[in-house]
């Protein structure tokens, strides 16, 4: 992700805000990150060597609540990346009415290159680097791409050993044994598959008859995936960092899971048990994915795929944003044109940080819930998102980006201002 991705953000914050006359003062407080704290982290490798990493923890905006977000380990992380991560948080938790503000930190480095053992000490030093700056109350992470639940039992460890406190409410999205919640691990991808089947019944696809493609299959795609197939929805083409596969006729998701994990590569396998055959498929590049003539179109990877360069090329009436910002602002106004009806990253991947919310909760109240409790409350938040954003977006005649920014907008602003307004300080 290129330094201009904060810049891209800002861009279309303030388009959104002005159209939809939200008071300067609001668009300014929201374009100015709180805190960032910047470091390099030292650690041993397993050869002897000493090596360096550069990481990040930015607070954007806590007016709602204390910050929340994931943290990244990504070759491509710098300062401008995490701060409109940390952005797009900021909007995502108003947005889901959580009393949370936005967060988000990174780690710049390939973790293919890492050990498991250089992985350990890494996230440890990574919370020894940000323990003044988070806080169960302050500032709470938690997984995002490349990272996993055992990275936040490693450093809820290591927080607690600062503290010499237990703290499980520190980080969220950790192993069920140490204060995770049920649900966490399917959280993301079942919101956006709770978005699907609002589009879907909002405007009567039937999903026998409904083809998707999904760009990225880490946790995110493949639940989201998997849901929609249960469901009867046809995912005819995935893809992930090295290439992309296509079926005509449909793709078993579970098959391509289980070969994924097997084999760490993704092939278009249907599975009995154990045993594994190939079907009928194209193999396809991650470009050539993005432009198949499917009905609904979902990147779930990395941020700007569709640019202004591509846009045009899109062939589905529906995007489906389970990846941070997959759509540049400039490709909104072109995939706007062509009438393709984009359902927000920050609506659409909030499943995530909702059921974080919750896993906050138990960790603070010592109780633990069902699995349905997770899931029936999930569907509750995400449905009356998308039932508020849905109506504010045929009443204005707006795309529904803009009306998931005007609800975040409203609540942001309403708490900004109930500080007072400059009307009230003017003599
Ligand atoms: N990393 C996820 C996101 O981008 C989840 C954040 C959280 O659970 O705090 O929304």
């Amino acid at each position: 992700m290129s330094d201009l991705v904060f810049q891209d953000a800002l861009k279309r914050l303030h388009r959104i805000g002005n159209q939809a006359n939200v008071p300067e003062h609001v668009l300014a407080a929201l374009s100015h990150p709180q805190a960032t704290l910047s470091t390099n982290l030292c650690i041993r490798k397993d050869d002897g060597h000493l090596a360096y990493f550069k990481a990040y923890r930015c607070r954007y905006n806590d007016i709602l609540g204390p910050t929340k977000g994931g943290i990244r380990y990504h070759q491509d992380v710098n300062q401008a990346e995490v701060e409109a991560l940390a952005l797009w948080m900021t909007l995502k938790c108003a947005v889901v009415s959580l009393p949370l503000g936005g967060g988000k930190g990174g780690i710049t480095l390939d973790p293919k290159q890492l050990s498991p053992m250089e992985l350990e000490r890494l996230s440890r030093a990574y919370v020894r680097a940000c323990a003044d700056f988070i806080g169960p109350n302050t500032d709470i992470p938690a997984p995002d791409v490349y990272t996993n639940a055992r990275i936040m039992g490693w450093m809820m460890d290591e927080y607690e050993k600062i503290t010499r406190s237990k703290s499980p409410a520190v980080i969220t999205g950790k192993p069920l044994a140490l204060g995770g919640s049920l649900g966490r691990d399917s959280a993301t991808g079942r919101g956006a598959y709770l978005c699907v089947k609002r589009l879907a019944k909002n405007l009567n696809l039937v999903p026998a008859q409904t083809t998707i493609a999904i760009q990225g299959f880490g946790n995110g795609g493949y639940f989201c995936a998997k849901l929609l197939q249960q469901d009867g929805f046809k995912i005819v083409a995935l893809s992930d960092s090295k290439g992309a596969i296509y079926a005509e006729n449909g793709l078993d998701i579970e098959s391509v899971h289980q070969e994924k994990q097997r084999s760490n590569t993704l092939k278009a396998v249907y599975c009995e048990h154990s045993v594994c055959e190939l079907i009928d498929h194209q193999k396809i590049n991650n470009s050539e994915l993005l432009e198949l003539n499917v009905d609904i179109l979902i990147p779930a990877a990395l941020d700007g795929v569709i640019t202004r360069d591509n846009a045009h090329d899109i062939k589905a009436r529906y995007v489906v944003e389970i990846a941070n910002g997959p759509v540049t602002s400039d490709a909104d106004a072109i995939l706007a044109q062509n009438e393709v009806t984009v359902i927000p990253d920050i609506l659409a991947n909030a499943g995530g940080v909702v059921v974080s919310y919750f896993e906050w909760l138990q960790n603070k109240q010592g109780e633990y819930w069902s699995l349905d409790k997770v899931h029936s409350q999930l569907a509750a938040k995400i449905e009356l998102a998308f039932d508020a954003a849905w109506r504010l977006k045929n009443e204005d005649a707006i795309s529904m980006r803009d009306a998931v920014y005007r609800i975040a907008f409203n609540r942001l602003t309403d708490a900004i201002e109930a500080h007072g307004t400059s009307d009230y300080f003017r003599q």
